[in-house]
């Protein structure tokens, strides 16, 4: 097949990792006959540099005429000043929401290999396999803020629709999985989230009824996620509790440089594909991120986005092969043993051939 691939590597080592997987995009094309042409993109701190803006035309019209989009991390110390008028992070949330993309899948999956890497005992860890989904352009993110000198607020709400899309999207991965919808909310608290869980009540009853629902408090779900991971499949949850509770359960797999996402909107859309991490200005330009966050999130491109299943499970298994022979990043490395970028990414390439 042809695809036409977007790149914005971003920020940090947005780059540094964006390279690594377009390497892995590559050596797929290769062993399974396709064509991807790569356009590079500005976004974030390097658009704001380059452009006055986070998130140029050149880079929206791009994307809209694009199959896929793969994205490194944005942001960084240049670029944080609070009172700043355009910021990285911007130009995140407005390609987001310029291109319909609510659902953000992000799968949480432990490795035997990396489970020391964890601070959770291993017991709890061993088989744990679970996709959290974010509603991704809702909420208190996107609503209205207000400044004076002594208060501030940030106004969330929700309408049916922007509910229902999304808890579609978990329930139709849970019909793939294992049949099992956690939804979670704070409804003994907040109005949103009494109309979050009616919702998802409703369409559990009326179009999924062969998929388990439960509701979950988020406090309590907090707890849940690191007392027993294994118990979840699908959880879907609004904006900022999905943001923080992928945060946590990254804790579970070892490292932020593990886990992949995809932002995807209706279907036929482009999506969006990239890691969970940020831009980690500590380490940029030393070549030592973990690429393999990033090069999870290009099996799911390739899965979600080409519907070419069997090259991403192909990759997915070159990472786990490259972790189960020890191949790990210093995130993941007891000191001394750590590999660096160019290495790890040369390891799976090398699992890749086949
Ligand atoms: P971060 O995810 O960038 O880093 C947190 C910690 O994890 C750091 O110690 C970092 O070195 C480490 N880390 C992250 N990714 C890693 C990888 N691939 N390999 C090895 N170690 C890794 O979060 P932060 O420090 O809170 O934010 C830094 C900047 O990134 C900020 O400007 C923030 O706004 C931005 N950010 C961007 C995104 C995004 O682009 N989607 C997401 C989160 C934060």
């Amino acid at each position: 097949m042809h695809a036409e691939i977007v790149v914005l590597p971003g920020d940090g080592i947005g780059p540094e990792v964006a390279a690594a997987a377009v390497a892995v995009l590559e050596a797929v094309a290769t062993r399974f006959n396709h064509t991807f042409n790569f356009n590079e993109h500005d976004i974030g701190g390097i658009a704001i540099d380059r452009h006055g803006e986070p998130l140029p035309a050149s880079t929206l019209d791009a994307c809209r005429a694009a199959d896929a989009i793969l994205l490194g991390a944005v942001g960084g110390p240049k670029w944080s000043d609070p009172n700043a008028k355009v910021r990285p992070e911007q130009g995140l949330l407005a390609i987001r929401r310029a291109l319909g993309l609510y659902a953000n899948l992000r799968p949480v999956r432990t490795h035997e290999a990396a489970l020391g890497a964890s601070p959770i005992k291993a017991e709890l860890l061993r088989g744990v396999d679970f996709v959290v989904v974010r509603e991704l352009t809702g909420g208190i993110y996107f609503g209205e803020k207000t400044r004076t000198a002594d208060a501030a607020s940030d106004l969330c709400s929700y309408s049916v629709v922007e509910i229902e899309r999304v808890l579609r999207s978990a329930f139709q991965l849970a019909r793939q999985r294992r049949g099992r919808v956690t939804s979670v909310d704070k409804a003994n608290v907040l109005e949103t989230s009494r109309l979050w869980r009616d919702v998802a009540t409703r369409l559990g009853r009326d179009e999924f009824p062969d998929v388990a629902l439960e509701h979950q408090l988020v406090d309590s779900m907090a707890m849940h996620l690191l007392a027993k991971p294994r118990e979840y499949d699908v959880i879907v949850t609004e904006n900022m509790f999905g943001d923080i509770l992928t945060d946590e359960a990254s804790m579970l797999a070892g490292s932020l440089g593990l886990l992949p996402s995809a932002s995807l909107g209706e279907p036929g859309s482009v999506g969006i594909y990239e890691p969970i991490h940020g831009s980690a200005p500590d380490i940029a330009g030393k070549g030592i991120a973990n690429p393999y966050a990033t090069i999870f999130s290009a099996a799911m491109l390739l899965r979600h986005s080409l519907g070419l299943e069997a090259e991403a499970a192909a990759v997915e298994a070159a990472v786990h092969a490259a972790l189960d022979a020890g191949v790990f990043t210093a995130d993941l490395a007891v000191a001394g043993s750590a590999v660096s970028t160019t290495q790890a990414t040369a390891a799976v390439l090398e699992r890749l051939q086949g």
